[in-house]
């Protein structure tokens, strides 16, 4: 069997295994996850683990999400196809795949460099066009492409940043982890014509927003 099968068939097992079963359904989800080669995204030495149910470390004390989150984060946003996604916390650029499948384009920011260079030349390789990575403090969100129909912050924030709640479409969804160091509740963001309305969905436990509107540099720590 040539390594790459080997891979194939981890990533299908990984979709039925941990992410179907834990009733996760849409179909442009499951097929993102069964097409994408999750182990390009992490350092060799550990593309062995890259589909098994847990976080892996990819440098700089950072993680890729477990593929579950990844798949429920990416499921609460209810994309139709035709959006602009803004993520914050590129690191690996495999969250940033998968939204990249399923929307029109990506925005995605990270603020350590050699994160963002190496993600960036992931997604070039692997021909995601419709990807453009940013490196700098995404607690501030990025303007000048703004309004988003979608937001995913993948890093945990004290609570959801103003920046990213002005610069959330009307009609549009953010998800993010929002808490404590180590402990905290995914939420959902919408905006209608009312204003802006959260709802917590299950705990997570991410690595900290640092940045302006996030936790202060001295505070970060792999969770
Ligand atoms: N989405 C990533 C993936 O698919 O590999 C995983 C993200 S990892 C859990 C969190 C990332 O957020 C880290 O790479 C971290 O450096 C980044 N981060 C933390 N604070 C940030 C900020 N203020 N702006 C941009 N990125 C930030």
């Amino acid at each position: 069997m040539r390594p790459s099968e080997s891979f194939d068939r981890l990533r299908w097992q990984m979709v039925v295994q941990q992410i179907e079963t834990r009733n996760i359904s849409n179909p442009a989800v499951l097929e993102a996850m069964r097409t994408i080669p999750r182990h390009l995204f992490v350092p060799q030495k550990y593309q062995q683990h890259a589909y098994e149910d847990r976080p892996i470390l990819i440098g700089k004390q950072q993680t890729i999400s477990q593929p579950y989150i990844v798949a429920l984060m990416t499921d609460l946003l209810r994309l139709r196809g035709d959006e602009m996604v803004l993520e914050i916390g590129t690191g690996s650029g495999y969250q940033a795949a998968v939204l990249a499948t399923m929307v029109r384009h990506v925005y995605t920011i990270e603020r350590h460099p050699e994160l963002a260079r190496r993600a960036a030349l992931t997604l070039h390789a692997l021909d995601f066009n419709n990807v453009t990575v940013l490196e700098g403090d995404g607690s501030r969100g990025w303007p000048e492409f703004a309004p988003y129909e979608a937001i995913m912050v993948t890093a945990a924030a004290p609570k959801a940043p103003q920046p990213l709640l002005d610069q959330l479409a009307l009609g549009g969804r953010m998800v993010l982890p929002v808490g404590v160091r180590g402990k905290q509740y995914l939420e959902v963001w919408t905006h209608d014509e009312e204003g802006h309305h959260s709802e917590m969905v299950v705990p997570v436990s991410f690595v900290p927003l640092v940045g302006e509107y996030g936790f202060e540099e001295n505070e970060q720590e792999a969770q």
